[in-house]
């Protein structure tokens, strides 16, 4: 596989790729070849032509190419804010959280927000029970607490 730089008699430059080198000449001979962009036949390799791909590669992946690349970067400082908001907010129950969710959820304790943990089997039961249980990712680490 070999691929040529081509330029069309409306300058647009675009790339072919051919088995070997004669196919480029039969393509071209025959009026087969013809530009993507504009459909003219009238094509030329171009003499200087390097193989670095440059053009031509637009493709339903260059907007995603295009989107920041920082996002994890960006979580994981909004995973610290959210655990300093939640260490601040919120009452750590621990192992107590299922049970402190029903209490408060059926009006047994006082309404306030608490974390703590819960297995998947209990999430999904207080979810089906209507109380709202959301699943905090994992607290990064810090920093400056690393030594
Ligand atoms: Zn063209």
């Amino acid at each position: 596989m070999i691929i040529y730089d081509l330029n069309c008699d409306a300058g647009h430059h675009f790339e072919g790729w051919f088995g070997r080198p004669a196919d480029y000449v039969e393509q071209k001979r025959k009026g087969i070849l013809s530009c993507p962009i504009c459909s003219s036949t009238n094509v030329k390799k171009i003499p200087t032509a390097s193989h670095v791909k440059t053009q031509l590669t637009v493709s339903a992946s260059e907007d995603e190419a295009t989107k920041p690349s920082g996002q994890q970067v960006v979580s994981t400082h909004a995973m610290q804010a959210l655990h300093r908001y939640i260490d601040k907010h919120f009452a750590d129950v621990g192992a107590q959280f299922p049970e402190e969710a029903r209490k408060i959820h059926y009006g047994e304790a006082e309404e306030r927000n608490i974390c703590g943990v819960a297995s998947n089997e209990e999430a999904k039961e207080l979810h089906e029970e209507g109380i709202e249980v959301h699943r905090l990712p994992p607290k990064p680490v810090e920093k400056e607490k690393l030594n």
